[in-house]
C-alpha cells in the first residue's frame, strides 16, 4: 500500500495551492484528482463565462498574472490552462483519473481509498471544491414535465435550451449573468430574486474588486466576523466579466428582462413568487452604501452613489404550463460532495464542521470553502494565505506527531 505524508484531494485551484506550499516545506504528498487538473473550469463552465475577477486577482502561491492584459477577465478554458501551466511549473505530484471514494481514520492516520488503490497518510487536505453540485431547490420536482430545467454547471449557450422563454431562478452571479446572456440572446427572460449582493463593475474609475482588496474588505478574517454562519452563507457578487459593464437588476430589466420576486413555490403548475422583492432590492442597495462607505472612510474621500434599484410591478404567479416559458434554470447555487468521508467531522446537514479549515480530526484540513479563513476564501486570489496558514498548521502537528513518536521510541 502506497503512503505519504500528506493526501491532497482534488487538483483545482486550492488543492495546486496547498500542494506547492507543502512542497516549499518538503513535506512528501500527492494530489489526487478524479479527472484531471481543473476539472471544474473543463466540464462545469458555461461557454461564454470570464471570471468576474479581474486578471492582476488571478494570483497563487508563487504565481502571478503574466498576460498583458492584467484588467481583463479570464475565460475558463484559460483558466483550465493557467491551472495546468501552475501544475506543471509547480511540479505538483497530481495523479490524474483517481478518484477518492473514502477517507477513513486508520492507526493514528487515514485510509485514502480510491479507483486506483489505497494511500495511507497521517494528513489529508480536503480540496474537491465547494461548487462541486449544483443545489437545487426541493420544489424543483414539481415543475410540469414539458419544461427543460438545465443548472449552470450544465448550461453551455443558449443554443442548447428548447425555444421559447426562460424562467431563471436566483439572482447572484451565474443568475445574472446567465439572464444577460439569455435575454441577449433573444429570449424572453423572467429572473426569480431572492436575497443578493449588488454590485457595480466600476466606482470612482476603477474596477470595483481593487477597492474591495486594496481596502481590505477582502482580507476580513473568519474571526472576525460577528456571524459566521451568516458571513459564510452570503451569496456570490452581481458581477459579470466584461470591462465596466454592470449587471445588477437596474441594468437587467431597463434591458427587457422581467423581475419577479424569490420562487416561494409551485402549486398546479403555477410558479408562485414572493411579493417581498421591493424589500430585497431595499437592503441590498442599503448593503451595498454600506460597503461603499467602508471604501469611502478606507479612501478618505466619498465616491458616487448608484440609484437604488427600481422594482416596477412584478408577478406573484406564473403559469408553468401555458407555453410562455419552456426552460428553467436553477442558478440556486452549488455545494461540496464529500458523501465519501467516513470521518465523523461532518454536520447534521453534511457539511463539514471545521476551525478556519482545522477540523477536530488531528491532521485532516478543508480549504476552498466561503469564507473559511478570510472574507476571499471562495476566490482564487484568496487560496495563497488560507493555504499558507493551513500549511503552517499541518506542519506543526506533523512536528507534533514526530515528537510523541520519539518519545514513545526511547
Ligand atoms: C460558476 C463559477 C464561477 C466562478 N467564478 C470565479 C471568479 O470569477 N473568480 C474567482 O476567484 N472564483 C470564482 N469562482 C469560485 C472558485 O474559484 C471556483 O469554485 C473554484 O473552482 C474552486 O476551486 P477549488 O480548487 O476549491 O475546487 P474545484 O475547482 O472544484 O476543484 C476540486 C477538484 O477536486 C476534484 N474532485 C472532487 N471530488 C473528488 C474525489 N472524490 N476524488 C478526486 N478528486 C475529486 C474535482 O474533479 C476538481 O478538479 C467561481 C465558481 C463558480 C462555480
Amino acid at each position: 500500500m502506497p503512503s505519504t505524508t500528506t493526501v491532497i484531494v482534488g487538483a483545482g485551484h486550492c488543492g495546486l495551492a496547498i500542494s506547492h506550499c507543502l512542497a516549499a516545506r518538503s513535506i512528501d504528498h500527492v494530489v489526487l484528482e478524479r479527472a484531471e487538473v481543473a476539472n471544474s473550469w473543463r466540464t462545469q463552465r458555461w461557454d461564454s463565462l470570464r471570471l468576474l475577477t479581474p486578471n492582476w486577482m488571478t494570483r497563487l502561491p508563487g504565481y502571478g498574472y503574466r498576460g498583458d492584459d492584467p484588467d481583463g477577465y479570464l475565460s475558463a478554458r484559460e483558466v483550465a490552462a493557467m491551472l495546468e501551466d501552475y501544475a506543471d511549473t509547480s511540479a505538483a505530484p497530481v495523479l490524474t483519473s483517481t478518484t477518492v471514494t473514502s477517507v477513513r481514520a486508520a492507526g493514528g492516520g487515514y485510509l485514502v481509498r480510491t479507483d486506483q488503490g489505497i494511500w495511507r497518510a497521517p494528513t489529508v487536505v480536503l480540496a474537491s471544491g465547494a461548487a462541486t453540485v449544483p443545489a437545487v431547490p426541493a420544489l424543483a420536482r414539481l415543475v410540469p414535465a414539458e419544461i427543460t430545467s438545465v443548472t449552470p454547471a450544465g448550461y453551455r449557450n443558449p443554443g442548447d435550451l428548447p425555444p421559447g422563454g426562460v424562467l431563471v431562478v436566483g439572482a447572484s452571479a451565474s443568475g445574472v449573468q446567465l439572464a444577460d446572456e439569455l435575454h441577449r440572446s433573444g429570449r424572453a427572460v423572467t429572473l426569480a430574486v431572492g436575497e443578493h449582493v449588488r454590485m457595480p463593475r466600476t466606482y470612482r474609475g476603477r474596477d470595483i474588486l481593487w477597492w474591495l482588496d486594496a481596502s481590505g474588505v477582502l482580507d476580513q478574517r473568519y474571526d472576525e466576523v460577528d456571524d459566521l454562519v451568516r458571513a459564510r452563507n452570503v451569496p456570490s457578487m452581481q458581477l459579470v466579466g466584461s470591462p465596466g459593464r454592470t449587471v445588477d437588476l437596474n441594468a437587467l430589466s431597463s434591458a427587457g428582462v422581467r423581475l419577479a420576486g424569490r420562487l416561494a413555490g409551485i402549486q398546479d403548475g403555477v410558479a408562485q413568487f414572493s411579493g417581498s422583492l421591493p424589500n430585497v432590492c431595499m437592503l441590498a442597495d442599503l448593503k451595498l452604501g454600506r460597503l461603499l462607505n467602508t471604501v469611502d472612510a478606507w479612501a478618505g474621500a466619498a465616491g458616487e452613489r448608484f440609484a437604488p434599484t427600481v422594482v416596477r410591478s412584478t408577478p406573484l404567479g406564473l403559469d408553468l404550463r401555458s407555453g410562455e416559458i419552456s426552460t428553467i434554470v436553477w442558478a440556486t447555487g452549488y455545494r461540496p460532495d464529500l458523501s465519501w468521508l467516513d470521518v465523523p467531522v461532518l454536520d447534521r446537514k453534511g457539511r463539514v464542521v471545521h476551525d478556519g479549515g482545522v477540523t477536530a480530526c488531528p491532521g485532516l484540513y478543508l480549504i476552498g470553502m466561503p469564507f473559511l479563513r478570510r472574507r476571499k476564501s471562495s476566490l482564487i486570489d484568496g487560496a495563497a494565505d488560507d493555504a499558507a496558514e493551513l500549511t503552517t498548521h499541518l506542519a506543526g502537528y506533523l512536528d507534533a506527531l514526530a515528537g510523541r513518536r520519539e518519545r514513545s521510541a526511547s
